[in-house]
């Protein structure tokens, strides 16, 4: 393709992850995004993932029983020519890897606050996996018809219980009962809540006289003391600071009523940076190459448990994207012809013919990629930075119930695996270990392998809580570091870590064997 068009279609694309706490508002905003791009037309689309309607395969039974997503899924949506793609990471309190991996995909991050309880733990969690990528992270204060904290207040807590310095680009006016609208600094208007009405203002800003008369008393005065000390003493905007993710832009409003968020997408839109160049072992990647390439950073299983299928999502990082076209599995050396491919749109899975540097794409699969895996057209020996692999928190040993069964039960252990659902540890006697950061990812284990490899299994809770890899070229020789308090295990690609029971016994070790280096997380590959 022409370098120009190829670039053209580059600098429209998006790709966004929403982080927040449960209930804070992500579902309804997405719901309200996809509607202003008119991806859905009816409202309540999104939110039937909650519900019955969405259910398209069995195995997400177990996310009817509970009420939430358990996997994540890409929805994508045009809004004012750009083609716009929202990660759904899951929001639900026993959240695991899957979450944090699908942020390495996004090149920006929406993190929805609820503006009467602030900063919650798992906003924090979730931050902190983007600031330490420097993704950038757009703020949107939710709620604001209902009784919300001080807005300045709100601002002080972002940075000091995130520690990052944040710029208000819209401001609330009242809130609850006396909300009457948001301040658009940047554009210089005040979009008024209830009426549809915008109210541009002049040289004076909101010291000027134009919003007499729109607004109550209390609510101006204060909405001038406000944009005085905001002016005073508040940070200033700087894009360059906003892309590196160094500075947090704040947006006020209320996704329920559909109230803010034309403000804050075409802000977002302006402000968030385009695809930009992906790190690999060799090198760096530009979007406008012109050699497709791309990785997998999630495979979900079964949309069609008739066929055992997966999909495996990858997202583009150069050249053009073409169905039908072949590629290079780098890791196996292997070619394949993507001939069947599809696009997660809000519900329906559309067919892609073409794709660029910033669509994620979802590929057919019947077992051949992994978590990490790089596709690249021709024959370019490339493998992009691998996916970071989360230290578990909590371990199970597990077991077929009927061992004639045994067969089935390891092929599920190893697709799952594979799939990164959950890591999967053996030690000396081949005893299976789980290891998870959320203890959700136990029961899709179990579900999964019952209903999906006829395996019935038995968990058994063993005391460790941490674990580290060892760094070495000599795996067998780790045998004598073998104890009581820790038990040697090799993962799924035969890298061997010890499972302490606590900090303090991990200390120990440590102290005695002052010659093996312990890490805590290693690079997948
Ligand atoms: P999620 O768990 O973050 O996806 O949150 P949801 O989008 O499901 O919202 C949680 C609850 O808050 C639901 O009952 C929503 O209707 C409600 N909610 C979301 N946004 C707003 C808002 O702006 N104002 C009010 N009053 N309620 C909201």
């Amino acid at each position: 393709m022409e370098n120009k068009k190829l670039l053209e279609e580059i600098s429209k694309r998006r790709i966004f992850g929403i982080i927040s706490h449960p209930d804070a508002g992500k579902t309804t905003l997405t719901e309200k995004l996809l509607l202003h791009g008119g991806a859905i037309r009816e409202a309540g689309t999104v939110k039937a993932q909650k519900n019955s309607k969405f259910a398209k395969s069995d195995w997400m039974e177990i996310e009817k029983q509970r009420g939430i997503s358990v996997t994540s899924s890409v929805m994508q949506f045009e809004y004012d020519g750009k083609v716009v793609s929202i990660m759904d990471t899951p929001g639900h309190n026993d959240f695991g890897e899957d979450t944090y991996r699908v942020l390495t995909s996004v090149d920006s991050a929406v993190m929805v606050i609820d503006a009467a309880k602030g900063i919650e733990p798992q906003t924090k969690k979730l931050f902190q996996v983007c600031r330490l990528r420097g993704i950038p992270i757009f703020t949107f204060i939710n709620k604001l018809d209902r009784q919300a904290k001080d807005p300045l207040e709100l601002m002080e807590e972002l940075e000091e219980v995130l520690g990052m310095p944040s710029v208000a680009v819209t401001w609330p006016i009242g809130s609850g009962m006396q909300f009457e609208g948001v301040y658009d600094r940047l554009a210089s208007e005040v979009h008024l809540f209830r009426k549809d009405e915008v109210v541009q203002l002049g040289e004076d800003g909101v010291q000027g006289s134009e919003l007499e008369g729109y607004l109550e008393e209390a609510n101006l005065t204060n909405l001038r003391d406000e944009v005085d000390l905001l002016e005073g003493a508040g940070n200033e905007f700087d894009l360059e600071l906003i892309q590196q993710g160094e500075l947090t832009p704040v947006f006020f409003g209320t996704a329920l009523a559909d109230f803010g968020i034309t403000p804050f997408l075409n802000h977002f839109l302006d402000m968030s940076p385009t695809p930009g160049n992906r790190k690999t072992t060799t090198g760096e990647v530009s979007p406008t190459d012109s050699t497709f390439s791309g990785f997998i950073f999630k495979i979900q299983a079964n949309m069609n448990p008739a066929h055992r299928d997966r999909i495996a999502f990858l997202r583009v990082c150069s050249g053009t994207f073409e169905r039908g076209m072949n590629v290079t599995l780098t890791r196996t050396g292997k070619s394949i012809k993507l001939s069947q491919s599809t696009q997660l749109m809000a519900n329906d899975r559309e067919t892609v013919n073409e794709a660029f540097a910033g669509d994620v794409i979802g590929i057919y699969d019947s077992g051949t990629y992994q978590i990490g895996d790089t596709l690249v057209g021709g024959k370019q020996k490339l493998f992009f930075e691998p996916l970071p692999t989360f230290p578990p928190e909590l371990f199970l040993k597990v077991s077929p119930i009927n061992s004639m069964k045994s067969k089935h039960f390891h092929k599920g252990v190893e697709q799952l695996a594979q799939e990164g659902a959950i890591q999967v540890y053996k030690n000396e006697f081949n005893d299976v270990i789980l290891g998870a950061v959320g203890r959700l990812q136990f029961e899709v284990f179990e579900y999964r392998l019952k209903n999906e490899y006829n395996s019935e299994v038995r968990m058994e809770s063993i005391d460790y809580t941490l674990a580290r890899w060892v760094k070495t070229d000599d795996p067998k020789s780790l045998k004598k570091y073998q104890g009581l308090r820790n038990m040697l295990v090799f993962d799924n690609y035969e890298r061997p870590l010890f499972l302490f029971a606590n900090e303090f016994t991990l200390s120990r070790f440590q102290e005695n064997n002052p010659e093996l280096e312990l890490v805590e997380a290693l690079d997948v590959n």
